[in-house]
């Protein structure tokens, strides 16, 4: 149930978004939390700081042509939501996929305007991205793709303005030619236009691996709030994208035992643990399916298409693919098979339903905004060493990232505590997500 005032903010939401359910989701998911702000603060409703907040200052929907290596012309549809800028420049990352409309390029800047105001550095709040299918095609292709899409996003981009990084279907060789069209348009070395950048050409240390470690830290956090840790538990982590790898990466290093991982067309069971070399072969090297894995890794492992990752018996799952993957279904298997913390890598990867599920069970639930915080803490810290013309070295990069994730977590902790909701993580970040947000508008005036 929302808070009155809140249920009109909702229903505007519905009526002039029409059709954006994850966007709907999204925005539903923090009214639900921030209910008792209003109470103690009644200056955010006088200024409508939530009505102000759930509408983007810009939305740019523009064509992307492009030509195949056939000659064929293709056109697809980029995206670029530059959400809130309250607290600096737009900051989110592209996401190129064939699911990608309007609502969930929404969906994905809102959630980012709450993330990035947990991490306490200063980055507003954007995404974006393409209905561009990257399966399949070749670097070329996908060369000629992005400087396409470049040539009409740079005009709205800037150090100072706003920040693109990855997403799903773009990693480093897309953000390099990214970044390569940008400077030549534009004749300027702007490393701080783009994070995620190879080390070669500006990209800062840990960027790869931040997301996954973060969530790998953040749940370390969580299990030691309750008194135990990873070592030997039994870990399954869903896609084998950027995210899956490096937290299978972390969980592995912390003591954990990753035993199954997935992409969009089945998963892999390997009860001895994902061996993590042959892993980043065949995913990040060869750029093959999973299947090929299980194939190469012979007896032990098995590939199971076409069913869900979640019918695994895990204590730890770690939902890192992509959005409402978890059912409360799902949800419900998990808890039945001993699950007893989930730390979403993904953006909202788990259902309504299946929150309630891991609630009622007291399974310790840490949301996307604050669980994978790393990606863009550590791509601010990108732009800092870009600035600053320095590069940090990985070790320091990555005690950094470390004292983020842990300061996230005692802060969701400490505001779940303060509203009366010990525990409660979804609250405390959404609650403590948005307090900084707000102050700032209202400091800001009425823009
Ligand atoms: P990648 O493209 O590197 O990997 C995505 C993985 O998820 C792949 O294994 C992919 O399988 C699988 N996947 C994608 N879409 C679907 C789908 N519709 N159904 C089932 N599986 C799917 O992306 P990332 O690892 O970068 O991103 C994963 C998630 O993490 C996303 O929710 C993203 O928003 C979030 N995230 C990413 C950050 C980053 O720094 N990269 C930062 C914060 C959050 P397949 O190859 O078969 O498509």
């Amino acid at each position: 149930m929302l808070h009155e005032r809140l249920e009109a903010v909702y229903d505007n939401v519905l009526r002039r978004n029409a059709g954006e359910t994850e966007f709907h989701q999204a925005v539903r998911e923090v009214l639900e939390s921030i209910g008792p702000v209003l109470g103690k603060h009644p200056e955010y409703a006088e200024q409508k700081i939530i009505e102000r907040i759930f509408e983007p200052e810009r939305q740019i929907i523009f064509r992307v042509p492009w030509e195949d290596d056939r000659g064929e012309v293709h056109i697809n549809r980029g995206f670029r939501v530059e959400f809130n800028s309250a607290l600096g420049p737009y900051k989110g990352g592209l996401r190129f996929h064939p699911s990608v409309y309007l609502g969930i390029v929404k969906f994905l800047a809102v959630e980012q305007i709450f993330k990035n105001s947990l991490t306490g550095l200063p980055i507003g709040a954007g995404k974006g991205g393409a209905d561009f299918d990257p399966k399949g095609r070749s670097d070329r292709e996908v060369m000629r793709f992005c400087q396409s899409f470049m040539t009409e996003l740079y005009r709205h981009l800037g150090e100072h303005t706003d920040v693109p990084a990855g997403d799903i279907g773009v990693g480093g060789r897309e953000i390099g030619y990214l970044f390569g069209q940008y400077k030549r348009i534009t004749n300027r070395y702007e490393s701080g236009v783009i994070t995620g950048k190879g080390l070669a050409y500006g990209g800062a240390q840990v960027r790869t691996e931040a997301t996954g470690y973060g969530c790998a830290f953040f749940v370390e956090e969580m299990l030691k709030a309750r008194g135990t840790s990873f070592d030997g538990r039994r870990v399954v982590v869903s896609g084998s994208g950027n995210v899956a790898v490096y937290a299978i990466e972390k969980v592995s290093e912390l003591g954990g035992v990753v035993v199954a991982c997935s992409d969009s067309s089945g998963y892999v069971v390997d009860e001895k643990g994902i061996d993590l070399d042959l892993l980043k072969q065949v995913k990040e090297v060869e750029r093959r399916r999973l299947s090929v894995y299980a194939d190469r890794r012979g007896a032990g492992a098995a590939y199971v298409a076409g069913r869900s990752v979640w019918e695994v018996p895990c204590e730890v799952a770690l939902p890192s693919a992509t959005q409402n993957e978890i059912t409360g279904k799902d949800a419900e298997a998990l808890v039945r098979g001993g699950c007893v913390a989930v730390g979403e890598g993904a953006n909202m990867p788990t259902m309504p339903e299946g929150i309630r599920v891991f609630r009622e069970a007291g399974v310790a639930f840490g949301p996307g905004k604050a669980a994978n915080a790393g990606g863009v803490a550590t791509s601010a810290l990108e732009m800092q060493q870009n600035a600053s013309r320095d590069s940090w070295t990985f070790e320091f990069s990555e005690r950094r990232l470390q004292e983020i994730m842990s300061d996230i977590h005692a802060r969701c902790l400490e505001t779940a505590d303060t509203y009366g909701m010990p525990g409660d993580y979804v609250a405390g970040a959404n609650i403590d997500g948005f307090r900084r947000v707000a102050d700032a508008m209202l400091a800001l005036g009425l823009i």
